[in-house]
């Protein structure tokens, strides 16, 4: 039931510019109130405006009350089966050689991870490092190593590279300039973290990488701790942008580990975000040049974002609905 004092909450969190929206279904059974001890659940949040389309995903498995590791499965496989989404899975874009290689990981409630790198051939990346948590003794395989486990489970072996994707490369090997740059369309990652309806936590991150990368390139999505990291106890963070800034200050494990001191999500986001506008400064690197985002999202089904600038947006999908929200960010 919606009351006036949580409406009075909503409105000053509002205010606050804190990156909270969530209220109230119409069943008394799953109401939702804010900082009142009850936690939002069940809740996801993925990044980029992708993340709309594989939050519903992934709410078909979290409203029937199932596990948080089989909605952001589910959720981001949305966008690796997509031909036309040319940062993720099938479709992707290739390394410089005309290679669509695919990192991925995955993590659960009870910090069972799996993960892939440099995996070719494969639509579906995060199943692969799925099967890895769940059939090996291993945390990651790579390469040639992880088609052959692939193809082993019964995955088909394909080719992802797109007519689209063929030419862009064809265009970009006239000049062969490696660049990547700040939010230009040539990379992005689907990262997934949800709290299930038992409160369980778990996350995803899926990405083809920076497009024309050198082969073997491996950024922040495959690592454990840099592009996505779950702690049950605290909460979960996924990354997205530049790997190679992430996986400098492990992004993901801060972000937990900061919210493990008490920071909120979004202080937590935001604090990571500085560490690393820090190092870059102190590096004497152009800030300019750097994308980073982060989203967060603790037990209480409370969640934040930040990133170091404009352009970076991310989904939440809770009872009230799915929508799209605006990340806030350093660089004004
Ligand atoms: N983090 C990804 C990578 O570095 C790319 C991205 O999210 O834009 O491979």
């Amino acid at each position: 039931m919606t009351n006036r004092r949580n409406f009075l909450k909503t409105t000053a969190l509002a205010t606050a510019g804190v990156a909270f929206q969530s209220f109230h279904s119409k069943s008394d059974e799953t109401e939702v109130e804010i900082n009142s001890g009850k936690t939002n659940k069940p809740i996801v949040l993925s990044t980029w405006n992708f993340g709309l389309q594989a939050n519903e995903a992934a709410w078909e498995v979290l409203k029937n009350k199932g596990r948080a590791l089989d909605a952001v499965e589910a959720g981001v496989k949305i966008p690796e089966g997509d031909p036309n989404e040319r940062s993720v899975g099938y479709g992707g874009r290739p390394d410089r050689d005309g290679r669509v290689t695919l990192d991925a990981c995955i993590m659960d409630e009870f910090s069972n991870i799996g993960s892939v790198a440099c995996l070719e051939h494969i639509k579906h990346p995060i199943s692969v490092a799925r099967m890895v948590m769940e059939k090996t003794p291993h945390v990651m395989l790579v390469g040639e190593g992880a088609l052959q486990f692939a193809i082993a489970q019964g995955f088909k072996k394909e080719n992802l590279l797109v007519e689209a994707s063929e030419k862009e490369w064809k265009e970009w090997l006239k000049t062969s300039e490696y660049l990547p740059k700040a939010n230009i369309e040539n990379h992005d990652t689907i990262g997934m973290i949800a709290l299930d309806a038992q409160g369980n936590l778990s996350g995803a991150c899926t990405t083809s990488g920076m497009a024309f990368k050198m082969h073997g390139r491996v950024g922040d999505s495959p690592i454990i701790g840099a592009g996505l990291y779950v702690d049950n106890e605290i909460g979960a963070a996924t990354a997205t942008g530049h790997g190679e800034e992430v996986i400098r200050i492990t992004g993901c494990h801060l972000v937990v580990e900061l919210m493990r001191q008490g920071k909120s999500p979004q202080k937590a986001c935001e604090e990571a975000v500085m560490r690393i506008v820090k190092l870059t400064q102190n590096r004497g690197k152009n800030l300019k040049d750097i994308q980073v985002g982060f989203i967060a999202l603790n037990k209480k089904g409370e969640f934040g974002s930040y990133c170091v600038q404009g352009g970076f947006n991310y989904a939440v999908h809770d009872v009230t609905g799915n929508k799209l929200i605006d990340a806030n960010y350093f660089l004004k």
